[in-house]
């Protein structure tokens, strides 16, 4: 039996890993089939502390993963795909493998949401991107369109301008979800366009294997119409990854992990950390700050159990 698993491997769960294992509590850090959370997908990170010149996304995770390593944390690269909070010891199955650990931390961060096409998870990685920072630079001189309304859409566009010879920012409505200062932002940009009212209904073309535009239809009108762009960036939201937790402790009315005193959740013994619990801030060393919080959380309550 385990004194704790950790359940995620981005910035907050390889952050409490470097901790619990420095207190000596032999963590298991179930990495799941995408090591590295969201930075493993990004490029530059210039806002991570100590990294005056930046730091590659994928490398900052590699790091963080040796350090965690160094101090004896374990790894199992499977997803986790069952975790019972009802017993004591908890139960966590990943693989084929099935761990017991008497506290567990959750760190299985938010992953993008989709428009729900077949098309979209076709060309993803070919034209179709969920992360202006990371694949921006592949469109310079193109024209791509943002589907979305909110701060990450209008954010994202205004960054992939830098790129782009123009960007057209694709909204369901006819009035942004974002901020006034971004959308601010958005309008005062020359290089981008906005069709409202509208959804893509595909992205073509598939058989090409990339993008050559998308097919368009105004929810007003009903009109389909077609635009040719080389890119399609969506920007629509984040899913907390906490579809295994449902009914076992306290989530949010969007699924995040409520937490109470830091990083306590409704379940005395599992801890919270991250963006799984955190969808305000977000960033990279927020994550791996509430990491560390609910490893020490657990240093905590274990020595609570020992009476
Ligand atoms: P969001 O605020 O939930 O906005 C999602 C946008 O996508 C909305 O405009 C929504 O349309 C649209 N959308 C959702 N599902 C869709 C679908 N299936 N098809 C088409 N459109 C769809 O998400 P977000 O922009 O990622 O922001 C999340 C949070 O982070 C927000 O609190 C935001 O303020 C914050 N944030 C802040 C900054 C900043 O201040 N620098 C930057 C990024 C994010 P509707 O409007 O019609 O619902």
């Amino acid at each position: 039996m385990r004194n704790v698993v950790i359940l995620g491997s981005g910035c907050a769960g390889l952050t409490s890993a470097i901790y619990t294992a420095r207190a000596n509590l032999e963590p298991l850090v179930i990495s799941g089939a995408e090591p590295g959370g969201q930075l493993a997908l990004t490029t530059d990170v210039e806002n991570y502390p100590g990294f005056k010149e930046g730091v590659l996304g994928p490398a900052l995770m590699q790091e963080m993963r040796e350090q965690a390593a160094r101090f004896g944390a374990e790894f199992v690269s499977d997803d986790a795909h069952a975790v019972d909070l009802s017993p004591r010891p908890f139960v966590v199955e990943a693989g084929d493998g099935r761990h017991e650990a008497k506290a567990l931390i959750i760190a299985t961060g938010a992953s993008a949401r989709f428009v729900g096409l077949e098309s979209e998870r076709k060309l993803i990685g070919h034209g179709v991107s969920t992360c202006a920072t990371c694949d921006g630079f592949f469109f310079r001189d193109q024209e791509i369109v943002v589907v979305g309304g909110g701060d990450s859409a209008m954010e994202e566009s205004n960054f992939l301008t830098k790129f782009a010879s123009k960007v057209t920012v694709i909204h369901r409505r006819d009035e942004l979800r974002a901020s006034k200062i971004m959308q601010g932002r958005a309008f005062r940009n020359e290089k981008i366009e906005f069709i409202w009212d509208t959804v893509v209904e595909e992205i073509m073309d598939v058989e090409k294997g990339e993008v050559t535009g998308v097919k368009l239809r105004n929810v007003k009108t009903d009109e389909v119409s077609e635009f040719p762009c080389r890119g399609v960036f969506l920007a629509i939201g984040h899913i907390p990854n906490t579809q295994l937790l449902e009914g076992q402790l306290e989530l949010d009315q969007a699924g995040y992990i409520v937490v109470h005193d830091h990083t306590k959740t409704s379940v005395e013994g599992v801890f919270a950390a991250g963006d799984v619990q955190d969808y305000v801030y977000r960033q990279a060393v927020t994550a791996a700050g509430s990491g560390c919080m609910a490893a020490i959380d657990v240093e905590r309550y274990l020595q609570g159990l020992e009476g």
